[in-house]
């Protein structure tokens, strides 16, 4: 989030200190640590509430009806194990529930099954999620060679178990499944990073899985982030891959939810796009970032507006 600080200039919001301060990105290229008090939220990008391609935040306590016919969706992401932690007050009602990846800390069955129980309860229709770097038993490949010995060497867990576990959702590993009209694709893949589960190298191994995102998606979820959006680590490196960001210019997605990275958590947009970062947990994990709840108009109706909000802004074609 841009803010400004008193007597220092603008700057982004990098990291919660926890101890009433934050850590700020200064536009001039430095950074430190500022009292809460100094700090001026500047205009968001959009300022209004409403998205060019006709989408709607909701902003918290959510208690604004959405319009007739229009569908709410609410997404997390990397909820690490703590679902049982998120305050009360940030489990708004939906129509579809989304997470982005990283449900668990490191595929623990015993989370995999909480956290169903979990999304069973939770006041939505439809929940779909995907799995994240972290929740290594659903990558039976990685698990067998190299995460099993890594994370669990003295308790192995059974992969086929752990996919069993996950109820109370639909879950989407490189697949896509129609929700109310829109049609939504989920892949856990990131660019490598320390040797996680559904890890890919940049460029060609991650231009491949791309490619196979259909180019008939309403909503895409992935675990990692498209470059430039939500993806800045308190590093200020932004860690976002390059190659998803072309595959989704490349076609007209409407919403990109991601989480992953979650100093990144927040929206912005490139004007056709909405990029969502939904991390539930901070920088330290700790599951108090609200999620992110946005109104869909009808799905005509959206797509309509993206292919407009598209054709204004020279970025892409129609598809
Ligand atoms: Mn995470
Ligand atoms: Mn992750």
């Amino acid at each position: 989030m841009h803010v400004k600080v008193l007597q220092r200039g603008p700057g982004i919001l990098a990291l919660d200190n926890e101890d009433g301060t934050w850590n700020i990105e200064f536009d001039d290229g430095t950074d430190g640590d500022v009292p809460l008090g100094d700090i001026e939220t500047a205009e968001e990008t959009p300022p209004s509430n409403e998205h060019a391609n006709g989408i709607r935040m909701v902003a918290p306590p959510w208690t604004e009806p959405k319009l007739e016919g229009w569908t709410r969706f609410v997404c997390f992401s990397d909820t690490h194990g703590l679902h049982g932690q998120i305050p009360k007050k940030h489990l708004p009602a939906a129509d579809v529930l989304l997470h982005a990846g990283d449900f668990t800390n490191t595929g623990e069955l015993e989370q995999v099954e909480s956290f169903s129980s979990w999304l069973e309860a939770y006041p939505a229709a439809h929940k779909v999620v995907i799995a994240g770097n972290h929740d290594i038993t659903f990558d039976e490949y990685y698990y067998t060679c190299r995460g099993a010995l890594r994370f669990h060497p003295r308790r192995e867990y059974d992969c086929t178990k752990a996919r069993g576990l996950l109820t109370g959702c639909t879950y989407l590993q490189d697949s896509a499944i129609e929700v109310g009209g829109y049609r939504i694709y989920g892949s856990p893949w990131q660019p490598a990073f320390c040797d996680w589960a559904f890890n890919l190298e940049r460029g060609v191994e991650c231009r491949k899985q791309w490619t196979m995102i259909p180019s008939d998606v309403d909503i895409l979820i992935t675990h990692g982030p498209a470059a430039g959006h939500g993806d800045r680590c308190s590093s200020g490196i932004r860690a976002g891959c390059e190659d998803l960001l072309t595959e989704i210019q490349s076609r007209s997605i409407l919403v990109a939810v991601a989480g992953h990275i979650h100093e990144g958590y927040g929206m912005s947009s490139d004007g056709v796009t909405l990029y969502l970062n939904a991390s539930t947990c901070t920088h330290s994990y700790r599951p108090t970032n609200p999620p992110i709840v946005f109104d869909a108009p009808p799905v005509a109706m959206l797509r309509e507006a993206t292919v407009s909000a598209a054709t204004a802004a020279g970025l892409r074609p129609p598809s």
